[in-house]
């Protein structure tokens, strides 16, 4: 029987991350993916944004891994010349009645460590970006874009110069926990015995953690998919900055980011679905993306927008649900030497992925 001592299921931008940080300690790495690529999956359907860790509480995990995240993130983009920019973020009231919840945010992010936020009045906001409409805006220098395919490809190149390996078309179907080892089990019939193996499959984490015997089936949670849809602007977008309203249930609110090109796209929104391969966008949803962006852009020419991509997010509550964290579960919450598994990496898991790599490598032996 082949093996190796960590396997890294998933080459997302999270399971590039854990296995380039296993690897840079010294560990043997191989990375089992079932697509023919890298970051097909959720790592290449998202905003390519780098949050400052605005949204959530300051005891959660994921907020946590996010402000770290970020700062791991843009020192490292500098060191590897990965396409960014700390292009920042206004978000925006747009009614007098979202001024409290504007408020709230503001609070919130300074006790989650973000430190350079600053209110903005309509007029001062306004003279940053004239086309903009709100009662007033908070301004998130800290923000900003990022090349996320050159991120996966320089977190692959680093693996592979510190001896790790990617091997494509590989699914795992099954995994047999041991006391000191477990036996993997590939859809294609072979089998590989690991010391180490880290979960990051993403939308299927909790489907391929529910196949590992020896993993008390009650710690794996559900997951359910959140799809977001993005819609693109026709012609040149009036704004250099990214542009969001009040986040909303299960998202952050049909946003406006910028890609490095400048290309506008308006999104995610939010569509409850029963499948995690539901990629198409149907035409009809950018019927609700015109009124929901002319709340702070009402100059939104008819007919500008045009179907673009659709993520999907693996959620850890039902719809009516308050929102989860992160959930890393290592050995000390489920009792199996040398398994981590990655559930609910939703938003910000591109802009935390180096600091989830840093906390998984912590949980293991
Ligand atoms: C709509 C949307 C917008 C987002 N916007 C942002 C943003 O702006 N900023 C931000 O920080 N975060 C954002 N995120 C979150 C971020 O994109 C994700 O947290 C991150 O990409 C998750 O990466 P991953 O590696 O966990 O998952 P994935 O990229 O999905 O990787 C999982 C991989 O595992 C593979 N796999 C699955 N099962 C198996 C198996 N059995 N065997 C082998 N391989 C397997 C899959 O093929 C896949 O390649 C967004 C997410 C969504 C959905």
């Amino acid at each position: 029987m082949d093996q190796v001592e960590c396997v890294v299921v998933g080459a997302g931008v999270v399971g590039l991350a854990v296995a380039r940080a296993l690897a840079l300690a010294g560990r043997e790495v191989l990375v089992l993916e079932a697509a023919s690529g890298i970051g097909t999956g959720i790592s290449s359907r998202n905003s390519e944004v780098i949050h400052a860790g605005l949204h959530g509480a300051a005891d959660w995990l994921k907020v946590r891994l996010c402000v770290q995240g970020r700062r791991l993130l843009y020192a490292y983009c500098a060191e590897r010349g990965i396409a960014h920019s700390a292009c920042g973020k206004l978000l925006v009231a747009t009614t007098t009645s979202e001024l409290p919840q504007l408020q709230a945010l503001a609070q919130r992010a300074a006790r989650n460590g973000v430190e350079d936020l600053t209110l903005l009045s309509a007029a001062q906001a306004r003279a940053l970006e004239p086309e903009l409409d709100c009662q007033a805006a908070l301004w998130s220098p800290s923000s900003g874009i990022i090349d996320s395919h050159a991120l996966m490809l320089a977190l692959q190149g680093d693996l592979e110069h510190a001896g790790g390996l990617v091997v494509f078309n590989s699914t795992l179907a099954r995994a047999d926990c041991g006391a000191n080892q477990l036996d993997l089990c590939t859809s294609d019939g072979s089998v590989l015995r690991t010391r180490l193996l880290v979960n990051c499959a993403g939308l299927q984490a909790s489907g391929l953690a529910a196949s590992f015997s020896g993993l008390a089936p009650d710690l794996v949670p559900q997951t359910r998919f959140a799809k977001g849809s993005y819609f693109l602007l026709q012609g040149r977008a009036p704004f250099s900055r990214l542009i969001y309203p009040m986040p909303q249930a299960g998202g952050l609110g049909v946003h406006l980011t910028l890609d490095l090109a400048g290309q506008a796209r308006f999104g995610p929104d939010v569509q409850w679905v029963d499948r995690a391969d539901d990629w198409l966008v149907d035409p009809a949803r950018g019927d609700a993306f015109y009124a929901e962006v002319r709340r702070y852009w009402p100059g939104l020419p008819d007919g500008a927008l045009q179907p673009g991509y659709a993520g999907i997010r693996p959620k850890l509550n039902a719809p009516h649900e308050s929102a989860q964290d992160f959930m890393i579960q290592g050995p000390a919450e489920h009792g199996v030497p040398g398994l981590v598994n990655l559930f609910g990496i939703e938003s910000p898991g591109l802009t935390s992925s180096l600091a989830i790599a840093q906390h998984v490598v912590k949980l293991l032996p």
